[in-house]
């Protein structure tokens, strides 16, 4: 007989680690295993620049939001533990750093990882989940591109968000000339390789200056193009009042709010995360433009108040036709590589989100959809299922609520460990509840 895990997770990202690391210390669902497409899952590898760069790069919070600490100060996962059985923790205390450097938070979930690979199986892409009903029992079937399905009674779907590429560049991410930042490292230095020179890279967040600075930085030779609608990069907006959003009180009061609410909420705290960027990258941005000039280089050219119309891919790169919002004129440029700074798909009706995440496509009949078509999640954020499948076991979306739970629930690490634990004392609960209802079927017979 086929064996069916308790959990099974799909991505072993900081999302699914923090909870592998709470079943972990906390003895549950001994029975579960973690799938990962990647050989080797490494937080955001594609953005870890692996050079001096990473001296400045910090990770966007204080390091004890992290995959244990706001659930049990406690627990062995926290990043002060990894500091300490690592022989840093002096050195870290030593250099007063608010925020940890990026490569050492992701050593970090990489050190928790490890602890936690007894449950781990790595290069399982998972291509499709179905709802198989066995002798009266739901089970979910996770199907891979290679090797056997895998079986279970609950899944936590923890894939990370699926990335946004604007329509004009739809069609062009097969060439490998145009990519998303999700795909930096990899593709950026196979097209250096092909010798390419001349790069745009679009949008105005964080992720964009830091590409900026890095292609400037580190391949000095590149002529470097940002295009953006906006006037300027946008500061993010730090201030404690608005940093409440990483409270789970917020998280509560945001599931509640209705539609109109939250649009309210989202305008207000969108410059906490999403489109805008810390001071110190800034400041090194233009530091650098000013240097450049000073030594009669240029480099790097913003393109402000600049639409992109249209993209084309041609012999010799990717053509793009953009409108200059100051003149109103329009013009046209061949690059040799296009970065697509352009953030990641929430789930809604609207044309930048997905109504129902890929991976779900197999129990989209399952699922209780509301009147857009979108998967609807409850606050333990366990997607709704029809009412002929309230026994089946929990399909919990760990990482992709944003729009129900707020912002941050996908776009930041802050909330994880709380995340966490909400999600396992949902299964537990759902657990409780079948045994009991089971129990008292027994017992009418
Ligand atoms: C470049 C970047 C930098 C960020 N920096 C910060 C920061 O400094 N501070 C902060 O608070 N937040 C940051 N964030 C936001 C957020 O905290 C991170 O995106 C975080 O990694 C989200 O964790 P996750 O586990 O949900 O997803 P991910 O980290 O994306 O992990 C998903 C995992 O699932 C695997 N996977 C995906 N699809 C499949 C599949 N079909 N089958 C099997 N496995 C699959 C992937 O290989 C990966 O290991 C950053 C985001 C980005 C994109």
């Amino acid at each position: 007989m086929t064996k069916t895990f308790d959990v099974a997770g799909i991505g072993f990202g900081p999302a699914n680690i923090a909870l592998a690391a709470l079943f972990d210390e906390e003895s549950l669902y001994s029975n579960s295993v973690f799938l990962d497409k990647s050989v080797n899952p490494t937080w955001q590898q594609e953005m870890l620049f692996n050079n001096a760069l990473d001296i400045h790069s910090n990770i966007q919070n204080i390091p004890h939001r992290d995959l244990a600490t706001l659930r049990s100060p406690r627990s062995k996962y926290t990043f002060m533990n990894y500091l300490h059985r690592t022989g840093k923790l002096l050195s870290h205390l030593n250099m007063d750093l608010l925020m940890p450097m990026r490569p050492d938070f992701a050593a970090y979930v990489g050190w928790v990882a490890e602890q936690l690979s007894g449950k781990l199986q790595t290069g399982c892409g998972v291509e499709r989940i179905t709802m198989l009903d066995e002798a009266h029992q739901h089970v979910y079937r996770i199907d891979m591109q290679s090797g056997e399905p895998v079986f279970a009674r609950h899944v936590v779907v923890g894939t990370g968000r699926e990335p946004y590429i604007p329509p004009a560049f739809e069609e062009l991410t097969a060439s490998g000339r145009v990519f998303h930042l999700n795909r930096y490292n990899s593709a950026h230095k196979a097209l250096l390789n092909k010798g390419a020179r001349k790069f745009a890279v679009v949008g105005s967040s964080q992720s964009a200056v830091e590409i900026l600075l890095h292609l400037s930085k580190y391949e000095p030779r590149l002529e470097l193009h940002s295009f953006m609608r906006r006037f300027a990069f946008p500061l993010k907006d730090t201030n404690p009042f608005m940093s409440e959003i990483y409270f789970p009180s917020f998280t509560e009061m945001y599931f509640e709010a209705g539609k109109d609410l939250k649009g309210r909420i989202d305008r207000d705290v969108r410059r906490t995360n999403y489109g805008a960027c810390d001071m110190d990258v800034l400041e090194e941005l233009y530091r650098q433009l000013y240097y450049d000039r000073m030594h009669g280089v240029n480099r790097i050219t913003i393109n402000r108040l600049t639409d992109i119309l249209a993209a084309k891919e041609e012999a010799e790169g990717v053509r793009l036709t953009v409108r200059d919002g100051e003149t109103g004129e329009t013009r046209s440029e061949c690059f040799d590589g296009v970065i697509l700074a352009t953030g990641f798909r929430n789930i809604g009706s609207d044309s930048r989100s997905v109504r129902v995440p890929r991976l779900l496509e197999g129990v989209q009949d399952q699922l209780a959809l509301d009147e857009d078509g979108c998967v609807q999640v409850d606050r333990s954020y366990r997607a709704q299922l029809q009412p002929g499948f309230a026994s089946a076991g929990a399909l919990v979306l760990n990482g992709l609520c944003e729009a129900t739970h707020g912002m941050g629930d996908a776009g930041s690490l802050s909330l994880l460990a709380p995340r966490a634990q909400t999600i396992a004392n949902a299964l537990l609960q759902q657990d409780h509840d079948a045994d009991a209802g089971l129990a008292s079927g027994v017992a009418a017979q």
